[in-house]
């Protein structure tokens, strides 16, 4: 028996120790699991999440970025990044800018999926290969917060016409896997920011027939493993109400657990690359943050739109007063407000980390997971700033063999 089914069977035993133990980068389990994949914690922020009251939490937070950022820097770069689109889909404009933005007419804007392939050396030299967020589209319709939606525009008049206006399909993650020349076997781990109306089945695998299909699914990238926060993967196994309609209930359903590699905390995958703990919006939120040519990127969905991290550069109506009224730093995306004050300290803790794009110095190099889409239909709800991707060096097929 593994490491990760102890864990579960621990947890529906009812001695959920293991899933609400406070973060521990020495957790003996994680710590196996770390050194299994070349990967590591990461010191300068032990307990910096947990520091109370608020605003001492605040201020070790920002100091910490701050003094990791230097080592991070240090240690090196990626081999290479390249982003590719994979859908467009529905959300509500009050979400977005935490009731900042009213509209009108349609309150609904398209924010679009991006997967993102990076290449890297782990800590033992060894290249390897990540995807995050391989969102496939048919697993955030069930959802119940999108099958709710599509219901209710199915029911309007002209909602067919809507739906046109607001969903796209780019290209469905194994596509974009190789519009970067890569193969399913290429790929070492997958991962996502958060869970939210993500199915696992889709991407791992699944022992069951999921229903409306026709057999159980086959998994989107070989023998690649998930990495998750310890905190994620339990909050989807034990949803509260507040949570249940942004994650995909019965996502974990014949899933073998061995594909997920389950971290703890902060973790750095190797020189370059780091997966920060960022909770706020979801209680297992982590950011990608890597090291490139033009130096750090931070890449999560704690916003939707650079707007979001620069309220006070915002041009999107509302924004930067919100920014101005309350002595907001931030403008958080908030479906959910799962913990606001943490959410803003990991907004934060990315804005330390990230640094300012040469082609504009005044914009961050944060790139949202999920992006505002830049269209004009939605005017004035556009992106003040838009970096539409990123991509540095070559992605490499066949990585594997050169280990
Ligand atoms: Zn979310």
């Amino acid at each position: 028996m593994t490491t990760h089914q102890q864990s579960r069977t621990t947890s529906t035993a009812s001695a959920t120790q293991d899933t609400v133990a406070a973060p521990d980068s020495a957790a003996p389990d994680s710590a196996a699991l770390l050194s299994e994949i070349g990967a590591r914690p990461i010191p300068e922020f032990d307990g910096v999440h947990d520091i109370w009251p608020r605003g001492d939490r605040l201020r070790a937070i920002r100091a910490a970025a701050t003094q990791y950022k230097k080592r991070f820097i240090q240690q090196g770069q990626v081999r290479a990044v390249q982003s590719v689109d994979v859908a467009g889909a529905p959300y509500p404009v009050n979400y977005a800018f935490d009731n900042a933005v009213t509209v009108p007419s349609l309150p609904l804007i398209t924010m679009i999926n991006r997967m993102i392939v990076v290449q890297y050396d782990d800590w033992n030299g060894r290249p390897r290969t990540l995807v995050f967020e391989p969102t496939v589209p048919a697993g955030s319709a069930e959802a119940p917060f999108y099958s709710n939606l599509q219901k209710l525009v199915d029911k309007i008049p002209g909602g067919a016409l809507a739906s046109k206006v607001i969903l796209k399909y780019f290209n469905e993650p194994d596509v974009a896997l190789s519009k970067v020349g890569l193969t399913p076997q290429d790929v070492d781990f997958c991962t996502f920011d958060h869970l939210h109306v993500q199915d696992p089945r889709m991407i791992l695998g699944s022992t069951e027939t999921i229903p409306g299909d026709s057999a159980p699914r086959e998994p989107l990238f070989g023998d690649a493993r998930m990495l998750v926060h310890r905190r994620e993967l339990a909050t989807l196994e034990n949803l509260h109400p507040m949570q249940w309609a942004w994650y995909v209930e019965d996502g974990l359903v014949g899933v073998d657990r061995d594909k997920f590699a389950v971290f703890d905390g902060d973790i750095e995958l190797g020189p370059g690359i780091a997966l920060l703990w960022t909770p706020g919006h979801t209680d297992g939120n982590h950011s990608l943050v890597i090291n490139t040519p033009d130096g750090v990127w931070v890449s999560s969905e704690n916003g939707i739109s650079l707007d979001n991290w620069q309220p006070e550069l915002s041009k999107i109506p509302g924004v930067r007063r919100y920014h101005e009224q309350f002595g907001r730093e931030i403008c958080p995306n908030a479906n959910t407000l799962e913990d606001a004050l943490d959410q803003y300290d990991s907004m934060i803790k990315e804005k330390t980390m990230a640094d300012r794009c040469p082609a504009d110095p005044r914009w961050l190099q944060i790139l949202p997971s999920t992006e505002l889409a830049p269209w004009k239909r939605f005017w004035p709800v556009v992106p003040t700033y838009c970096h539409g991707g990123i991509s540095y060096g070559r992605i490499e097929s066949g990585l594997k063999e050169k280990k």
